[in-house]
């Protein structure tokens, strides 16, 4: 087990930074466009129950995309993988996360895997409850306990805005209920999952998070099992093949940890049996990932020999 050192993660975080020119705040979210994209962050929450970050650590990120994870945990804790998989498929698909594409080309029509937007839609579709406010709050608690924090809760100024402007995910909700995978109104579907994509927390939170799937589903402290192993299995293999959209190949050559981005600019990720780390770094690259965020990720396996490969 490596000693994470604050100094040394400090310096990784300084040279990470250099790259924020290179990058892009998300800004098709209006409210996300507000993000100083020279932010860099990071905890590195270990087995042992201690926490190393750098940066700001008080400063909440939604999660975006990172949110379809948590989701497809607790649908499958929920629905089981029969049921969750007869919706959506378990391939990558090498377009970007919010393409239309592979829908009109897959026979019959589903979507190609939960990370993509259209396979995410289909996933919070089967989150169970009787109303949004009931679905949304039984995510927040699996959420809460994942993080062991009570607080978390989600952004309504970011999912209003997300809510004003999804056209293009509302598009892909009619298409998936033309073709019968949700049945829900498009309008309600697209409340929960603003919502869900605005849940935020600060690095820390998304570090323990990432713990909990780098311990098999284990709460860190307490040891209870927050979630079944095949369910913490299935999460991270996700996270590996489609985790960081169409750069997840390059990503498992380069950095080889499992982990979830969103175009927040966090970034959750699991090292196996050894820690979780949770980053915030605005300034996306061309595929919306965090690019100092991926930058300072790199860093941390080469010197840590973080690569599950
Ligand atoms: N809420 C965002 C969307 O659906 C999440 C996308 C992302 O983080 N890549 O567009």
């Amino acid at each position: 087990m490596p000693v994470y050192n604050k100094e040394e993660l400090v310096r990784f975080v300084e040279e990470a930074k250099q790259y924020a020119r290179y990058g892009k705040v998300a800004d098709y979210i209006p409210a996300l466009g507000k993000a100083n994209p020279n932010e860099l962050s990071i905890a590195v929450y270990t087995a042992d129950g201690k926490v190393v970050d750098a940066g700001d650590v008080t400063v909440k990120v939604t999660l975006q995309s990172i949110s379809k994870i948590l989701a497809l945990a607790l649908v499958l804790i929920d629905r089981g993988e029969d049921e969750v998989f007869r919706k959506v498929g378990m391939e990558p698909t090498g377009d970007p996360f919010n393409s239309i594409a592979k829908l009109e080309e897959v026979q019959p029509s589903k979507p190609l895997n939960p990370m993509i937007n259209a396979g995410a839609l289909a996933v919070t579709h089967m989150i169970r409850g009787r109303s949004v406010e009931e679905r949304i709050e039984r995510l927040l608690a699996f959420i809460r306990r994942l993080a062991g924090n009570e607080q978390i809760t989600y952004s309504e100024e970011v999912a209003q805005s997300e809510f004003e402007t999804a056209f293009l995910n509302r598009s892909l909700c009619y298409f998936l209920k033309q073709h019968g995978i949700i049945d829900e109104d498009v309008e309600e579907l697209m409340d929960l999952y603003t919502k869900q994509c605005a849940v935020e927390m600060t690095c820390i939170d998304l570090a323990r998070i990432g713990l909990v799937f780098a311990l098999d589903g284990r709460d860190p402290h307490s040891g209870e099992l927050l979630m079944p192993l095949d369910v913490a299995r299935i999460c991270k293999t996700f996270m590996v093949t489609c985790g960081m959209y169409n750069a997840s190949g390059e990503f498992a050559i380069k950095i080889g940890i499992p982990a979830k981005s969103g175009v927040s600019g966090g970034i959750l990720a699991a090292v196996p049996g050894r820690c979780g780390i949770g980053i915030f770094g605005p300034a996306l690259d061309d595929k919306g990932n965090s690019l100092t965020g991926v930058k300072l990720l790199e860093r941390l396996s080469k010197t840590y020999s973080l690569s599950i490969f």
